[in-house]
């Protein structure tokens, strides 16, 4: 069986109705995977697809799309399933066509994602491990938020990055940030269900203007993780912030824990991309050292 025919079989089994699909559609503007879309005329599905070994990277996805879509409030793509076909792995979800934000597309994505950190459990962490792009994300449970942040994110990051050769400087000033930083976490957050890596590139609208996200790094964790990374390449505009303030204002100390949160995606950057990210790994170390 070709490639297709597997996932078409798979499609079928898991919505019990015949799928014979026409010819995929390749679509561009993945980071990290292709896309495709996989119609039979009626029927419309996103499929990604990547490495055999990446399987468990889509099953962490669809875990992490389903428990999104589970707090009922922002639009989330329907994960259908995900296998191996042919040497490689696959995950399908609903296709959704994208639109345009509207007058409003902003302030509805500000209360939605609002809403959405609302969705809480007793630890920090998730029942499973992820990615963050193709890196792996560890999410074992802690109730202290400091702790796991210090463990399971920046000392995690570090480790990776003496692991590629970023050892000296960085190594020495994340040390000593990791030692020192709980001073600047002087809050106490709850375990808010987050997306995880909600950059400008992992939210668009629907046809009606409906907030979409997806592609998401779940765990629960201090919501003002996902703002904060909201911020990291260009934000989402002051409708969208306006919006997120009126339904759940943020604790003094925001603008500081901004960049310390920050930091753990320009450390992963810099893991997945290169040393084009060691100087603003550094420097922001440097300024939150500054800090405490
Ligand atoms: P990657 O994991 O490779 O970064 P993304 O999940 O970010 O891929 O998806 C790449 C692009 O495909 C997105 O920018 C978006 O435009 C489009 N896309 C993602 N999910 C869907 C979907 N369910 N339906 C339609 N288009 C989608």
């Amino acid at each position: 069986m070709t490639q297709w025919q597997i996932i078409a079989e798979h499609v079928t089994q898991t919505t019990g109705m015949p799928f014979y699909p026409l010819e995929p559609r390749h679509i561009g503007g993945g980071c990290i995977n292709t896309g495709v879309r996989l119609t039979d005329g009626e029927r419309v599905y996103f499929v990604k697809l990547n490495g055999a070994a990446l399987l468990d990277m889509f099953e962490a996805e669809s875990d992490g799309l389903k428990e999104m879509a589970d707090a009922s409030v922002i639009r989330v793509p329907s994960p259908l399933c995900c296998g191996l076909s042919n040497g490689q792995s696959y995950l399908v979800m609903e296709f959704i066509e994208m639109g345009h934000a509207g007058r409003s597309g902003g302030e509805s994505a500000g209360r939605q994602l609002a809403a959405m950190h609302r969705a809480a459990q007793p630890l920090f962490g998730w029942r499973r491990d992820n990615t963050i792009g193709s890196t792996h994300q560890p999410n074992q449970q802690r109730d202290n938020w400091i702790d796991f942040w210090r463990e399971q994110r920046l000392g995690f990051q570090l480790q990776l990055a003496a692991r590629n050769g970023y050892r000296g400087g960085l190594q020495r000033q994340g040390e000593r940030l990791l030692e020192r930083f709980h001073v600047l976490i002087d809050h106490q957050p709850q375990p808010s269900l987050l997306h995880g890596d909600l950059w400008g590139g992992n939210l668009a609208y629907d046809r009606e203007g409906n907030p979409v996200i997806f592609d998401p790094a779940v765990y629960y964790g201090d919501r003002e993780a996902d703002l904060a990374m909201t911020e990291l390449f260009g934000g989402f505009g002051n409708h969208f912030y306006d919006a997120y303030r009126e339904s759940r204002p943020l604790s003094p100390g925001y603008s500081t824990r901004k960049n310390l949160y920050n930091l753990y995606h320009i450390l992963n950057h810099l893991n997945l991309f290169g040393g084009g990210y060691l100087g603003q790994a550094t420097s922001m170390i440097d300024r939150l050292l500054a800090e405490v």
